[in-house]
C-alpha cells in the first residue's frame, strides 16, 4: 500500500520508509504542487492532522503527517507548537533566544521534553494519531554540533549528554520521533492484519 508523507524533508521520509518498509508499505513525498495549509493548531495534535488531512485530500493517497516541538516547564510549554518560529533567524539564533529568556531559571528547574505528534489519515477515512516524548533538561550553553533545531542545548541524563553529542542512530532510538514512528508502525501492522 502506498503512503503519501505531508512534508518535502527528505530524512523524514528516509526514516519513516525506514520503519513502514517491513509492513509492505511504501512511502512517497508529498507532491511539489501541494498546497501548504496553515499550521494555525494549538496543539501538535491539531497541526498534526491539519496537514494530513491536506495531503489526503491533495492526493488521495492515505496521508502521514508530523507535528513536533520543545515544551520548556519552565516557560510555561513554550515554544511548543512554536518552535520553529520563535524568534527569526537560524537554529542559533533561537538557541541563544532560549537561553536569553531562561537566564535566571536554577538548574533544577530547567525540565524540558520533545514532543512529536502523528496523524495518520488511512484510505477509508479512519485516522491513528499517535504522540512520542522524550523527556531532558536545557543546558545553559550549547554542547555538540549534530542534529538541528534545540539539539546542542537539549541534555539527556541517561545518556549524559545532548541530542547534539548523540549519533543519528541513537537520537532515532530514544527521540520524540522515533517513539511517535514506533507506535504508528504497531498500529498500523494491527489494522493491515
Ligand atoms: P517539525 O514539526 O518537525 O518541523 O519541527 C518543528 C520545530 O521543532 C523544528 O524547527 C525545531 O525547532 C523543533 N524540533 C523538532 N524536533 C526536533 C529535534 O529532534 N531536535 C531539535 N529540534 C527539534
Amino acid at each position: 500500500m502506498r503512503f503519501v508523507l505531508a512534508s518535502h524533508n527528505k530524512k523524514k521520509l528516509d526514516e519513516l520508509s525506514a520503519i513502514l518498509g517491513g509492513l509492505g508499505i511504501e512511502v512517497v513525498a508529498l507532491p511539489d504542487d501541494a498546497p501548504e495549509p496553515a499550521e494555525d493548531g494549538s496543539t501538535f495534535e491539531e497541526n498534526a492532522r491539519i496537514k494530513a488531512l491536506a495531503a489526503h485530500a491533495h492526493t488521495g493517497l492515505p496521508a502521514i503527517a508530523d507535528d513536533s516541538g520543545l515544551e520548556v516547564d519552565a516557560l510555561g510549554g513554550a515554544p511548543g507548537v512554536y518552535s520553529a518560529r520563535y524568534c527569526p533567524g537560524t537554529d542559533n539564533d533561537r538557541n541563544l533566544f532560549l537561553l536569553k529568556n531562561m537566564e535566571h531559571i536554577d538548574e533544577c528547574e530547567r525540565q524540558a521534553r520533545f514532543v512529536c505528534a502523528i496523524c495518520c489519515v488511512l484510505p477509508d477515512g479512519q485516522e491513528i494519531n499517535v504522540r512520542g516524548e522524550c523527556e531532558g533538561e536545557i543546558l545553559t550553553e550549547l554542547h555538540g554540533t549534530g542534529g538541528f533545531g534545540y539539539d546542542p542545548l537539549f541534555y539527556v541524563r541517561e545518556y549524559d549528554c545532548t541530542f547534539g553529542e548523540l549519533s543519528q542512530q541513537t537520537k532515532n532510538q530514544i527521540s520524540h520521533r522515533g517513539r511517535a514512528l514506533q507506535k504508528l508502525a504497531n498500529a498500523l501492522s494491527k489494522r493491515l492484519k
